[in-house]
């Protein structure tokens, strides 16, 4: 097997009172190693879970090519999400922080396109 080195270093902090932080922020790094190009540099993914996004919307996502600023929200319409709900809107948020951090287009096709496959991957694995 082929030794992986993986440099870019990443700096997450999940805000807010997340169910289950440790398996929500494994889920975020397992994520992050597998899209972020192996860069020798520092990113910076702020995730904030708040009870409900503008909208009722069910995540936000802006930021450059060195920090990011994610918000997820718990609800929508006052209807709670639930945990693999919460999984794939993060997973789709952690798209467009990929798409900020190596400057590519902010493809709403791509974020859809990927976040089941990333949840099905490392969803509570
Ligand atoms: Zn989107």
């Amino acid at each position: 097997m082929a030794t992986v080195s993986i440099s870019v270093n990443i700096f997450l902090s999940l805000e807010g009172r997340w169910p289950q932080a440790n398996l929500y922020s494994q889920f975020c790094y397992d994520i992050l190693y597998d899209i972020l190009p192996d860069q020798d540099r520092d990113v910076f993914v702020d995730i904030k879970l708040t009870h409900h996004a503008d909208g009722q919307a069910a995540g936000y996502c802006r930021g450059d090519e060195d920090e990011v600023y994610i918000q997820i929200a718990r609800n929508s319409c006052d209807v709670p999400y639930t945990h693999s709900e919460l999984a794939r809107n993060l997973a789709h948020e952690l798209i467009h922080a990929y798409q900020f951090i190596t400057n590519s287009p902010k493809l709403e096709s791509e974020a859809y396109g990927k976040e089941n496959i990333l949840v099905e991957k490392y969803w509570a694995k």
